[in-house]
């Protein structure tokens, strides 16, 4: 089998996901190098930051949990990238499993909603990214994942470029509640792989909190601002 895996890594090398530098043995999606340079964000952010603050009072989550610094500048982009494009399936169970880390045992989460895409994009891609990091981060923390209570009933165009209001319209609405009585009454984690403004977060939320008494977290991989 390290017979086969070292066979493997000469004729087709495994590159970094960041650097592209050929990866060495033990090393997985992201070199050393790179991991010691991971651009961490602090490990939460409180209710009152201002992304949080958009949301309605009645639904405002309590924390927000994310990796990394998300930045169109930086390699580290390239982690999303693989994971929407370049059929990042397990990519997604892998940095979902450092989030779940990050976010530890103590927070008291009960369940995890991952944000649904429609079902045609979900059909074209072949999975949803935000449920494979929910299946990484339920690896660590063993939460149960709720990825039928929601449905995304709108496909929506790329958010890339739009201005706040415009992100707040393309999303407006776009979700069903399916099944209120599985997370009535329950904490949520709600997760998505990056988070920019919150616009898709909030509508999720809104649509969510219909189900009655729920208290609300955020997580995801990549958060845009620093
Ligand atoms: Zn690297």
């Amino acid at each position: 089998m390290a017979f086969g895996r070292a066979l493997a890594d000469l004729f087709f090398p495994r590159l970094c996901m960041v650097c592209e530098c050929c990866l060495r043995r033990g090393e997985v999606y992201i070199c050393s190098a790179c991991l010691a340079d991971f651009p961490c964000t602090d490990s939460l952010y409180q209710a009152e930051t201002t992304v949080l603050k958009t949301f309605e009072e009645a639904c405002r989550p309590e924390k927000l949990y994310s990796l990394f610094y998300y930045s169109k500048y930086s390699d580290y982009r390239k982690l999303v990238y693989a994971l929407k494009y370049r059929s990042g399936k397990k990519l997604g169970i892998y940095l979902g499993k450092m989030l779940g880390e990050k976010i530890g045992r103590q927070v008291g989460i009960q369940g995890i909603v991952p944000i649904p895409l429609h079902p045609k994009r979900e059909k074209k891609r072949g999975y949803n990214q935000s449920l494979q990091i929910a299946l990484g981060i339920t690896e660590i923390l063993n939460i149960p994942i709720y990825d039928k209570v929601i449905t995304r009933t709108r496909n929506t165009a790329s958010q890339t470029g739009m201005s706040v209001v415009e992100r707040q319209q393309n999303v407006r609405n776009i979700f069903d509640l399916q099944d209120c009585h599985s997370v009535r009454g329950k904490h949520l984690l709600i997760v998505d792989d990056v988070i920019t403004t919150g616009a898709t977060m909030r509508s999720c939320v809104e649509t969510l909190a219909q189900a009655g008494n729920i208290r609300f977290s955020l997580g995801c991989l990549g958060r845009t601002w620093a």
